[in-house]
């Protein structure tokens, strides 16, 4: 058994967390809500992690509660100076290529921004493509839906030999919930149960270690629900 396809968060995934760029993503975010709602830079700041919370992203929330354009907020917040910090990663590149599997990149932000982000790091052309936001219908992960449609855009077969790599407890938990396979990367271990490693390093050795099990392809009818089609 073997993995069909990698599927790789963005912000804090490919690029270490403590780089600068998504603090500066932050930023912007809590400066757009600011603006946008009227807040004083702490309430801007709650609210963003309430809407995290609620919703998976800051956008979402704003499209739930405010019927927000989603282009109005990604233009504003994808106005950050990348380039500053994010740089060319060649061990990065040699991991990547390391890895025999068709790669994607999923993540809960727009393709503009996440390709330039790609280009910077120097790994744009290993990927097959990416899977923003907007494929998804604005619907962030760690929501089911989220990853259904990820999977329908690569194409995915067989979600349980998919394996998300992803930096944040909700959405690793979200996508075994999904039914797809999962490690969550992060320099410190979870407090939950939950497939992890401390770096991308480390991958390699953790793919050799966790063969996908095999598992009926996505649009193939479970068992129960064969048996429910045939008792109907
Ligand atoms: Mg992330």
């Amino acid at each position: 058994m073997t993995w069909e396809a990698l599927f790789f968060d963005l912000d804090g995934t490919l690029y270490h967390p403590e780089q600068g760029l998504w603090q500066a993503v932050g930023r912007r975010i809590e400066a757009f809500l600011q603006q946008y709602l009227g807040l004083s830079p702490q309430e801007a700041r709650q609210q963003r992690l309430r809407f995290a919370e609620r919703y998976g992203t800051t956008l979402r929330g704003l499209q739930e509660e405010h019927g927000l354009d989603p282009w109005e907020y990604l233009t504003y917040v994808g106005q950050v100076p990348v380039e500053a910090y994010i740089h060319p990663d060649p061990h990065l590149r040699a991991l990547l290529e390391s890895l025999p599997y068709p790669k994607w990149v999923f993540t809960n932000a727009d393709a503009p921004y996440a390709r330039r982000v790609l280009r910077s790091l120097g790994v744009e052309d290993l990927f097959q493509g990416i899977i923003d936001i907007q494929a998804m219908g604005w619907v962030p992960k760690p929501q089911k839906e989220a990853f259904r449609r990820a999977w329908a855009a690569a194409g995915v077969r067989h979600p349980a030999r998919t394996l998300l790599v992803d930096d944040l407890v909700r959405n690793v938990r979200g996508a075994l919930e999904a039914g797809m396979a999962a490690v969550l990367v992060h320099p410190q271990p979870p407090a939950e149960s939950l497939p992890w490693i401390p770096s991308l390093e480390h991958l390699p050795a953790w793919l050799n270690g966790h063969a996908p099990i095999a598992a009926p392809a996505a649009d193939e009818p479970s068992p129960s629900e064969k048996q429910n089609a045939a008792g109907a």
